[in-house]
């Protein structure tokens, strides 16, 4: 064990906290960001450049949380800028079709296999909620199976042993959620064939849909097998079931054709958000021809949007895309990871550390473990948060933004550049030196 280094200053963003508590409960608009199962006051994040982040107090930070995911080209990019920056002189919201919601959809249909149509909406949440809507309209029955660890927003029916920030806090479910409602919501464990046979053969009939994060991503990286997300895929066909993929997180961050490319199979419905919108709320979801028929105005299915749709984001996200469909995109960054990750395992192992990354695409986990491998939430020990908890404040006091709970996963932008990813790894290792 190193000695620890001094704390970075937090005054500015003490005081903001302590005024935050007056207008919101904890002091914030979504619960993680209360630095509740890391050390000290949440930082107030003044402005982002590229992969830098300053906070109120000035100090700057190499951002790896990347605003949860969608920032996968930086902070302060120049072309989504200034698609913004042109389209507010037009106008911030009509409540009318525009051409721009044609254009992304376009971007992405035509660099998508696996949806024909797509409903933009305005957050991740929004996009799953109605995806499940839309499986139980379309096969007319009511339950649903969820995964223990996976998050999906925070819809009523999906908050039953979700990962994110209830299991950062302890919990495994929400109060003011009727039980009627969860009743309806079956979970099982991950990478658990049995579980998936018992629940077909107990439930026969009455499933509408099972749904499973693209990669488990909200309760540590659970990086799935391929031939258990196939027999997945197949037992949900085989019993009328639709696989509802929610690629929030995995969309357009492993490439436009997200994680079902990856376990090479075809899902009945997608949900989207986070990257599309370029840092701009969006959602979005996505299926055939035929199933997305049930949608409201021309099927049953009602769901609609206020901002649904909205110009400002549907600019951001034309001008995100259109960077991302260049080829060798996901090349890049991948390799990069490959590389930040490669080096680190490298200086664990030397340093017989027990601590594991699991990386896929450009996301990354640290999770303090000997485990080789882990593919279901509880397989991680709640006590290991500890450690993160130390490592998350050394690496703060170095410069070095992690997301502020050990169960959320890292990301790699286009703008870590190599200078930052240098810094960054001597950081993260003298951190582990703190650590251990
Ligand atoms: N689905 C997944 C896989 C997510 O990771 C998230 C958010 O982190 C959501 C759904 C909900 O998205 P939002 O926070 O935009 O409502």
């Amino acid at each position: 064990m190193s000695t620890t280094t001094k704390d970075i200053s937090r005054e500015k963003s003490a005081e903001l906290f302590e005024k935050a508590k007056q207008y919101f409960p904890g002091g914030v608009n979504s619960p993680v960001r209360a630095f509740k199962s890391v050390y000290g006051t949440p930082l107030f994040i003044e402005r982002g450049d590229k992969a830098h982040l300053w906070d109120a107090d000035g100090n700057e930070f190499i951002d790896f949380c990347c605003s949860w995911g969608p920032l996968i080209l930086g902070h302060n990019n120049d072309n989504i800028r200034e698609a913004v920056t042109a389209q507010l002189s037009k106008g911030l919201s009509f409540g009318a079709p525009t051409q721009l919601e044609n254009k992304l959809a376009e971007l992405i249909l035509s660099n998508n296999k696996h949806i024909e149509k797509i409903r933009f909406v305005s957050s991740g949440t929004e996009a799953v909620m109605s995806a499940i809507r839309l499986a139980r309209g379309y096969t007319k029955r009511d339950k649903i199976v969820k995964f223990e660890g996976c998050y999906h927003g925070h819809s009523d029916s999906l908050l039953v042993k979700a990962g994110s920030g209830l299991v950062t806090f302890g919990e495994t479910s929400s109060a003011g959620v009727p039980q009627a409602f969860a009743a309806e919501t079956i979970v099982i464990a991950l990478n658990d064939r049995e579980a998936l046979q018992e629940v077909f053969s107990t439930y026969k009939d009455e499933i509408a849909a099972v749904i499973i994060e693209g990669i488990p991503a909200n309760n540590g990286l659970l990086i799935q097998d391929k031939d258990y997300v196939q027999y997945l895929r197949q037992i949900t066909k085989d019993n009328g079931a639709l696989l509802i993929f929610d690629e929030v997180i995995t969309g357009f961050r492993l490439g436009f054709n997200g994680a079902a490319t990856y376990y090479d199979i075809q899902p009945d419905i997608l949900t989207y958000g986070k990257i599309i919108g370029g840092g701009m709320p969006v959602g979005a979801y996505g299926a055939s021809n035929e199933i997305m028929a049930h949608i409201s105005p021309d099927g049953g299915v009602y769901q609609a949007g206020t901002l649904s749709g909205n110009p400002v984001a549907m600019a951001a996200g034309i001008a995100a895309l259109s960077i991302l469909a260049q080829p060798g995109f996901y090349e890049r960054l991948e390799e990069v990871t490959t590389a930040f990750v490669n080096e680190l395992r490298q200086y664990i192992q030397e340093k017989g550390y027990g601590v594991k990354i699991f990386t896929v695409g450009s996301i990354f986990w640290f999770a303090f473990t000997d485990q080789e491998h882990i593919k279901r939430a509880d397989e991680i020990d709640p006590a290991s948060m500890e450690k993160y908890k130390v490592m998350h404040r050394a690496l703060l006091n170095k410069g070095i933004y992690f997301g502020p709970s050990g169960y959320e996963v890292g990301f790699i932008s286009h703008a870590h550049t190599a200078e930052d990813i240098n810094t960054a790894i001597k950081a993260i290792k003298e951190s582990l030196d703190i650590v251990y």
